[in-house]
């Protein structure tokens, strides 16, 4: 079977993005049946994530009162504390570098912000 770039339009966003050659011929290693996909990237990970981001804290101070999310495409976004809410002890969830991250995103007047920010332990 020969595979070749496809481009599709996703039914989640309506962006357009190319199935990969790359990807069907992962797809058909795995031993699944090569389909084209009715969601880009993104979306498919919103559906696994229940509608959430996913990203991964590049760095959060608690002292400072903010730090930064590093989203699945490399992009940075701002977290503020405000935006993380408390654990049943009333503290801060601990967010050390690398820690995997659910979140959603709001504009604010200086940019986009993560709010509703919560560890993601897979
Ligand atoms: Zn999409």
């Amino acid at each position: 079977m020969s595979f070749r770039d496809t481009l599709v339009t996703c039914q989640g966003c309506g962006k357009r993005f190319v199935f990969t050659v790359e990807a069907q011929r992962q797809m058909a290693e795995r031993g699944q049946t090569v389909t084209v996909p009715d969601l880009c990237e993104s979306c498919t990970r919103r559906v696994k994530y229940g509608g959430r981001l996913h990203g991964r804290i590049k760095w959060f101070s608690a002292e400072k009162g903010y730090g930064f999310i590093i989203d699945d495409d490399g992009k940075e976004i701002f977290v503020h504390r405000a935006g993380i809410p408390l654990t049943e002890a009333g503290t801060l969830p601990p967010l050390p570098e690398g820690q995997e991250v659910l979140y959603e995103v709001i504009e604010s007047p200086k940019g986009p912000q993560a709010v509703q920010v919560r560890p993601y332990t897979g």
